[in-house]
């Protein structure tokens, strides 16, 4: 079952919203959407749906709050289209019954600006309507150009109001509201298409019998779904399975869901461009194994690639995220090339090993800096303060590299363990005498690079 409407970011859940979700889940809930009331709200609701797998947004001003809802607002709104896990522009509309909120016009207004806002972002809409049939309906069929779609939310109205709502191809949503007695939506329920019926709780409001007076929440939607199998006389599994698959399609979860898979992915944001895995200043440490692969070109016009494989190698690093999606590293490391001393079967071999080392400024470059897991690649340059056969040889060399980290938020700081495969290629050129065999040393030209698969930590401490 999805849940596509549940306040779930309101106070009344601040308590226990880690308990409520988890029931929500064990009752076969398998997503909910959180609409929005207005852009104050936008910094906690990004927490919560980073911090809860299933749980997305959707954004925009509630006619409750339309009195607010200037150029600025408005604004916010489209922008925080971008966040992670955003869904759906919402809840939007408009809502005759209080007089207290903004007049008629100025709700008219702040709704077709976020109907346009979501013909922009191709989203769809949730759309709030109370005792505003008429210009509800009007607005919809004026802005109806064949890309418009969403949801009626907490479905009231009469049958006209319905099949002009169905032909302008939207889907409709009922509340806990029908299950209590003597409800006349309830005559409506066997006419609206299974393909056009999503479930919703409206939590913590509309709570359904046998609840009805207690705090509503999501959990409770399956006497929602009860209760339109038992009206429409379909069995309670064809109700989920077409809900779910209808509300799948309208806000686009599939492509999504399969991210929750993956268990650590979870996207963990916060507000303020602060995010939950901020890492301001770290250090830590790595290990790897570097592989030298050498090009060689000889003097005859022969190539030859050579590589001394699987030599330990360690590092230092600095970190510092100054953005949330690029972060700067900083890394020194060591590693000995031993394979190139004199033996028994390599008496032309030399006396000392040779030194591979390197300083590397980097970029970590991440897509989703939220996730408790980020991929990331890396791009940088290197200083390679070599020393081959007791010469000094400073080279330049490119970095590249594709890596995944992992947050953990600890109560001395955050550990960041991380994975990366790197390769460092070198400038240039340098013609040096190698051993070919027992019996042959040739000149050649040496160009390399060094593959370095390496598994670090990095410890941000609570600056
Ligand atoms: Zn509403
Ligand atoms: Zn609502």
């Amino acid at each position: 079952m999805i849940d596509t409407h549940a306040h779930i970011d309101l106070p009344a859940f601040d308590e226990d919203r880690a308990e409520v979700l988890q029931r929500a889940r064990q009752s076969g809930v398998e997503a909910v959407i959180m609409p929005a009331i207005s852009p104050d709200g936008f910094a906690k609701a990004r927490q919560i749906a980073a911090e809860y797998s299933g749980v997305y947004r959707a954004v925009g001003i509630h006619p409750h709050a339309a009195a607010q809802a200037d150029v600025r607002a408005l604004a916010a709104v489209e922008q925080e289209v971008t966040m992670p896990n955003v869904v759906a522009i919402g809840e939007i509309g408009l809502d005759y019954y209080y007089t207290t909120i903004a007049e008629p016009a100025v709700q008219q207004n702040v709704f077709r600006e976020q109907i346009w806002i979501a013909k922009r972002c191709n989203l769809p809409i949730i759309v709030h309507n109370r005792d505003a049939h008429t210009d509800v309906l009007r607005l919809l069929e004026e802005e109806q150009d064949g890309t418009l779609n969403g949801v009626l939310h907490c479905f009231s109205g009469d049958e006209k109001y319905l099949q002009r709502a169905l032909a302008l191809g939207f889907c409709v949503s009922f509340t806990g509201n029908i299950t209590y007695q003597r409800n006349a939506l309830v005559a409506l329920l066997p006419q609206v298409p299974e393909d056009r019926l999503v479930l919703e709780t409206d939590s913590p409001y509309m709570t359904p019998r046998p609840y009805r007076g207690k705090r509503n929440e999501p959990a409770f939607v399956s006497f929602v779904a009860a209760k339109i199998a038992e009206v429409t006389g379909r069995t309670l599994e064809q109700v989920v399975q077409s809900t779910t698959r209808v509300a799948r399609s309208l806000f686009r979860l599939t492509s999504m869901l399969w991210l929750l898979a993956v268990p650590a992915f979870p996207q963990e944001a916060s507000g303020s461009g602060k995010h939950l895995y901020a890492k301001s200043f770290g250090v830590g440490v790595h290990g790897a194994t570097n592989t030298i692969v050498e090009l060689r070109r000889f003097a005859t016009g022969e190539d030859q690639t050579f590589s001394y494989e699987g030599l330990p190698a360690l590092g230092v690093h600095l970190f510092y995220e100054f953005h949330d999606y690029v972060g700067a590293e900083l890394a020194y490391w060591y590693s000995r090339n031993t394979k190139v001393l004199k033996t028994p079967q390599r008496p032309w071999g030399q006396d000392n090993p040779d030194i591979y080392q390197a300083v590397e400024l980097c970029a970590h470059l991440t897509p989703n800096p939220y996730g408790r897991v980020n991929f990331y690649a890396t791009l940088g340059m290197a200083a390679l303060l070599n020393r081959i056969n007791e010469r000094a040889e400073n080279k330049v060399a490119f970095v590249t590299g594709v890596g995944l980290r992992f947050n953990v938020r600890t109560s001395f700081g955050m550990l960041m363990p991380w994975m990366e495969w790197r390769l460092d290629f070198a400038v240039g050129q340098e013609r040096r005498r190698v051993l070919l065999s027992l019996t042959e040393q040739r000149d050649a030209d040496v160009t390399f690079y060094l593959s370095l698969p390496r598994i670090g930590l990095l410890w941000f401490p609570p600056w």
